[in-house]
């Protein structure tokens, strides 16, 4: 990688992926672009266009005129919010990302897209879930993200594409809030930890699901697409966990540093439903043979540093209103 766009660059993933690659290839390497503005540290940090990825004449202008070499297609709706607004989920999820793997073929670029654990479903095994399994999701996100694994194998097989993918886990960030998730309440409930010392948890007790840290997360899309593609024989969607945990387990883990911290319970019946269709625990072992992937945050190594980070911006934003 050398010159890099991002696509929904100000989001959860993008806000501290874009910065990270800032650090790695310089400042104008990486175009951030968005179909939002932002003055988050991101968007300070170097070049930024807005663009909106639908739009696939603006998309390849874009890619062309910062002459990039490699997209990190990030722009995307996530899965509450796309079982909630099934129709505009499909078009951006599955018309942006034909748009980037378009511009990706026309401008000769390599291609990093993201699938997730919710292109499993009910009938996938739930504990070891392999890198190549039975995969039939029930969610219009789980749809869009099958079909999107699909579409970058078909590119790469018929154009040469040099597309690559990870299926990410729910992921954790102190730094950006996540943006419509089913793993969201795991962030939610560090923030709610520090803010309040109590949480209600909308997924319920028993319900595991694969975490990572972002720091993790970044690492692994920058060693993949770093990666010799000789040692490569999946390429797109490969499996990648840190930890398996449930709500009960995070709240342990947080009680370790403030034992009055309180946990119960209301459920939301859409992001719970969506959450059952997805595994228990994922396999990665694919990722760790082809790619050496490893994660370094366990569960109580990320809430360390969750609480800790959340903890420091708590009394500068306190600090800050004293002295207004
Ligand atoms: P996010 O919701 O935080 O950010 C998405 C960004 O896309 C936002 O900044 C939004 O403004 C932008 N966007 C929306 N519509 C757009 C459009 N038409 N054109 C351009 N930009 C647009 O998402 P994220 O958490 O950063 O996730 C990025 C990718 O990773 C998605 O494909 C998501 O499915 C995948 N993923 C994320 C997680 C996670 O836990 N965050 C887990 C698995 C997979």
């Amino acid at each position: 990688m050398r010159r890099i766009l991002i696509t929904g660059a100000f989001g959860q993933i993008g806000s501290e992926l874009a910065v990270r690659l800032r650090q790695i290839y310089g400042q104008d390497a990486v175009m951030t672009t968005d179909i939002r503005h932002s003055s988050s540290e991101t968007a300070q940090s170097g070049p930024f266009r807005t663009l909106d990825v639908t739009d696939g004449k603006a998309f390849y202008h874009a890619v062309k005129s910062h002459q990039a070499d490699t997209i990190i297609h990030l722009a995307a709706l996530l899965s509450a919010t796309a079982e909630a607004l099934p129709m505009q989920a499909w078009q951006l999820n599955m018309g942006g990302l034909l748009n980037a793997l378009e511009a990706a073929r026309e401008l000769d670029c390599r291609l990093f897209t993201p699938s997730s654990i919710a292109a499993f479903g009910m009938e996938t095994p739930r504990f070891g879930t392999p890198q190549d399994t039975m995969q039939r999701p029930a969610t219009m996100y789980g749809i869009n993200k099958v079909a999107g694994e699909l579409l970058c194998d078909y590119y790469f097989h018929k154009y040469r594409v040099d597309t690559r993918g990870l299926r990410f886990p729910g992921l954790i960030s102190h730094a950006a809030p996540p943006g419509g998730g089913t793993t969201d309440y795991a962030v939610d409930m560090y923030v709610s930890a520090v803010k309040t010392g109590r949480f209600t948890s909308y997924i319920d007790k028993g319900t595991f699901l694969d975490l990572m840290y972002m720091p993790d997360a970044i690492h692994a899309v920058i060693k993949l697409m770093e990666a010799d593609a000789s040692r490569l024989k999946h390429r797109n969607a490969f499996n990648v966990t840190a930890m398996s945990v449930d709500p009960e387990g995070i709240a342990a883990s947080i009680r370790r540093h403030m034992p009055s911290f309180e946990l119960d319970y209301g459920i939301d019946p859409l992001r719970q439903s969506i959450a059952d269709g997805w595994p228990d625990a994922i396999d990665a072992s694919a990722a760790r043979e082809e790619w050496d992937f490893h994660a370094d945050y366990d569960l109580d190594r990320m809430t360390d540093d969750m609480l800790s980070n959340l903890k420091e911006k708590s009394t500068y934003s306190e600090t800050s209103a004293n002295l207004l």
